[in-house]
Parts: C-alpha cells; sequence; structure tokens
C-alpha cells in the first residue's frame, strides 16, 4: 500500500447483532459435504455474511462492508429496508398462504400497480416465483399465441437456470450440457466494444440487427416466436448496443410474425436510472416484460406482464404456480414499489449512478487496465483487460480487485463471458459518500492488480 484510501465507509447508527451461529469453517464443511457442494465464491476464502442493513453487510465478526452487487442485483432498496420488513412480518403473520384458487387482494393490486409503470396496453401480470420461471412462461405464451417456435436470443445472454431458460442463455460458464429445446437461436449482440462489426456503436447495431433476418432465413421456417433480449446485458457485463439497436431488432422479428419479450430481471424497478424500465431507454414497446430480483428486494417473486390478447393464450388453458402471486411475496412487491415512489429511488439511482459512472470514467484515464466503462444508472460495468489495443481480458486482474476491494470494505461482482468484467450494482439507497468510498477502494485495488 503506498497510500491507504481517502475515504472511509461513510459512518452508520446500526449495531450488528452478535452473531452466534456455526463458524465459517464448519459451514462451509457441512456446505461440502450436504449442500450443492460446488461453492461458488469470488474470493480466495468464501465469505461468510450473517446480516444486512440497507447498503451494508456484515460478517460473523461483525465487519461492514459496502454491497455493490446487492445479492446479484436482488436488494433494490435495501438490505431489510424497514418498510418491507414490516409489511412482510405483517402479512406473515395474518396468512402466510392459502394459494390462488382464492382471491386475496395483494394479488390483483400488485399487478395493477406494475400496469401503471407499464406502456400503455401492458396490463396483464402472472406471478412466478423466479427469474428462469417468467422467462419459460413468456416463451410459452409467445409460441401458444404465435403458432411459431423458434425463438431468437443473444449471444451473451443470461436468461436463467431452467432447462429451458438454460436453452435461450448463451454464456459458456452457465451452460451444461442439458437443457435447451433446439428451437432458440443466437444471434451476434450489439455490444460495440467486442463487436465482430466495425463501424460506429449504430452502424454495429444495424449490422448486429441484420444477423436476425440472416438467421430466422436460414435457420427457421421464416416465422418466429419471439426475440428475448435484456436492455443491459447484466451476467454479461452491463454490455448494450447503440439505441437503434432494440427498434431495429423489435421491428425485424415484428416483420417475422414474433413477439419482443425484455427481460428486465435485472434493469427494471428504476435500476438504469433515467426510466423505471430498461427497455424505456431505447424507445421501445415490448410485448412482455419478465422481472424478478429487484421487484421483490430479496423475496422469491417474479412476474411476467403482456397484453391482454396475449394473455388469452392461457386464459384458455389454466395457468397454475403453486407459489406465484402468494401473499408473502406479494407483500414484499407492494412494499418495494411504496419504497421506489416515497423514497425517490429511481431518482438516486440516477444521480447517485451518473457520480460513480463518472468516477469510474476518471479511474480509466489513470488506469491501464480499464478497457471499457459502459452501462447505466446503478447498472455499470468496469471491463479490465491487459493490453487496451488486443483488449486480452485480465482474468487474474479481476480477482485481484474483488480481493482488494473487500479487503478495503467493499463487495463487488463479475461477469462477462471471460469474467473480466467488474459489475457494479449496489442496493439502490447508496450514497454519494459511498460512492466516493468505493471509487477510492478501486483506484487502490487497481493499482495493486497492475502490480502484481
Ligand atoms: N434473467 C436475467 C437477466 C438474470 O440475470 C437472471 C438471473 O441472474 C435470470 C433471468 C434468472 O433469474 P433466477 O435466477 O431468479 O431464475
Amino acid at each position: 500500500l503506498d497510500a491507504p484510501p481517502r475515504h472511509q465507509l461513510p459512518p452508520t447508527d446500526h449495531v450488528p447483532r452478535p452473531y452466534t451461529g456455526p463458524s465459517r469453517d464448519e459451514i462451509l464443511a457441512m456446505r461440502k459435504q450436504f449442500a450443492n457442494p460446488a461453492v461458488f465464491t469470488l474470493y480466495r476464502e468464501p465469505l461468510l455474511i450473517v446480516e444486512g442493513h440497507m447498503q451494508y453487510l456484515y460478517d460473523e465478526t461483525g465487519r461492514r462492508y459496502l454491497d455493490l452487487f446487492a445479492g446479484i442485483v436482488t436488494v433494490s432498496v435495501g438490505h431489510c429496508h424497514p418498510t418491507v420488513v414490516k409489511r412482510v412480518q405483517e402479512q406473515v403473520a395474518t396468512l402466510q398462504h392459502a394459494t390462488t384458487i382464492y382471491l386475496h387482494p395483494s394479488f390483483p393490486l400488485l399487478a395493477k400497480k406494475l400496469a401503471a409503470k407499464m406502456p400503455p396496453g401492458l396490463d396483464v401480470t402472472y406471478f412466478v416465483n423466479s427469474g428462469s420461471e417468467a422467462n419459460d412462461l413468456a416463451i410459452t405464451m409467445a409460441r401458444l399465441h404465435t403458432g411459431h417456435r423458434d425463438v431468437i436470443a443473444l449471444r451473451n445472454a443470461y436468461h436463467g437456470g431452467s432447462p429451458s431458460a438454460q436453452g435461450l442463455t448463451s454464456h459458456h460458464t452457465w451452460k451444461f450440457p442439458a437443457g435447451g429445446d433446439g428451437h432458440v437461436h443466437h444471434v451476434v449482440n450489439p455490444d460495440p466494444y467486442r463487436s465482430p462489426f466495425s463501424g460506429t456503436p449504430e452502424e454495429i447495431a444495424t449490422k448486429s440487427a441484420r444477423e436476425i433476418r440472416e438467421i430466422v432465413r436460414y435457420s427457421t421456417p421464416g416465422k418466429i416466436a419471439a426475440f428475448i433480449a435484456e436492455p443491459i446485458q447484466g451476467v454479461g457485463g452491463a454490455t448494450h448496443g447503440a439505441p437503434n439497436y432494440l427498434r431495429e431488432a423489435y421491428a425485424i422479428t415484428r416483420e417475422h410474425g414474433g413477439l419482443c419479450i425484455a427481460d428486465e430481471v435485472q434493469t427494471g424497478f428504476g435500476r438504469t436510472g433515467e426510466h423505471f424500465w430498461g427497455f424505456q431507454n431505447f424507445g421501445v414497446v415490448p410485448d412482455f416484460v419478465t422481472m424478478a430480483k429487484g421487484i421483490g428486494n430479496g423475496a422469491p417473486l417474479a412476474a411476467v406482464t403482456t397484453r391482454s390478447d396475449i394473455a388469452q393464450a392461457l386464459t384458455q388453458r389454466i395457468h397454475f404456480n403453486t407459489y406465484g402471486g402468494n401473499p408473502v411475496s406479494m407483500a414484499a412487491g407492494l412494499a418495494v414499489l411504496d419504497v421506489i415512489e416515497q423514497e425517490g429511488i429511481q431518482e438516486n439511482a440516477r444521480v447517485v449512478g451518473g457520480r460513480l459512472k463518472a468516477g469510474l470514467q476518471r479511474l480509466q484515464q489513470s488506469h491501464a487496465l480499464i478497457g471499457d466503462v459502459r452501462g447505466m444508472g446503478l447498472m455499470l460495468g468496469v471491463e479490465l483487460v491487459r493490453d487496451r489495443a488486443t483488449k486480452e481480458p485480465a482474468q487474474q486482474q479481476t480477482l485481484d480487485v474483488l480481493e482488494a476491494m473487500r479487503e478495503s470494505g467493499a463487495l463487488i461482482g463479475k461477469g462477462g463471458l471471460d469474467g473480466n468484467v467488474l459489475r457494479i450494482k449496489p442496493p439502490m439507497c447508496i450514497t454519494a459518500a459511498d460512492v466516493d468510498f468505493a471509487l477510492d477502494a478501486l483506484d487502490h485495488a487497481l493499482t495493486l492488480a497492475a502490480r502484481a
């Protein structure tokens, strides 16, 4: 360390409870023997986290960390946000579950509130429990409505882990030799930083969109069921195309009879700052919006919103999901929407996210490791490369940065096809002081990683 970081973690009144559970090593041993033994960790040693409060997490020793990854972009309004906790506690003590074969006010109420957040026409919502299920359901509905089977998705996309959502995913880390139904075709994604095409970002977007036409021509009967894309790829490393990409991709999809699905699992609920939904940054209106993660602030809640004429496809059959729409998840979803509105969460994502992105762009000027800074609001990516000319991914340095950040007290994520993109997507209650601390910690971590 040449110079310690200038900023310290901003103070907090929160006092974590003493932790009295099993030790980190005992938990690790149990995990390896009994529960999903492939322990995935971003750090040299897995981190034990036992408490959360707003934008902070605490380990078993009471050490506080600034959470810059939000439980993989899930904790939208803050860990254990008091309003969400209160409303969930009240609901769980009143009626935890009865099934959606009975009426309950919270189910249609949350659907109505979501409709109010959508462009006109997108007003029917189905509730499920995970993003994978939401994407599965959207594809099912698109196939039923159009009568076509083929689906177009983007390379570098992550749409989930169920067998059919895995078929939509195009990212080697998350692919197994199982899943997929043989009717999904992956086209080049419009990320200008690593595109096989040359030209301006707008030209790259147009050339990338034309790939859809080609793949429809060569690999389908000429008609398709759907095009699915994250407006900004999350696991893929905050990549997105120029604003014309989705417009052109949606037009080509519709020319071929297909419906457009915006996977808003990471980009929704104000995270991109300027708009409530990611797709709104690109001037398009999808036929389906799939959502999860931020909708419940950590509650297992996900949804698909679509048009009523498309929903008819399911009304003719019974769509049933045991936990989808259960009152406890609904209470969380309703509370999250209230908090976003009452506490100016989306505006905070815009302002604080802008400060963070500007700071990352300043760091890019002094750290050769940073190849690209991208994203919007509080959905940001920093791609690390060994050489800016060849863009060789700096994988080891990315791990070194994560480790050094952790030592400074900030937890960050990583992603991208080569695991060399820092993913910065904190709970959206993060403050300017937190951001200044994070930027100092990153400055310091990048200096260390470049030297190693
Ligand atoms: N879609 C996107 C964009 C995601 O990032 C994820 C999860 O990371 C999913 C879908 C799948 O969501 P889940 O893990 O809740 O099934």
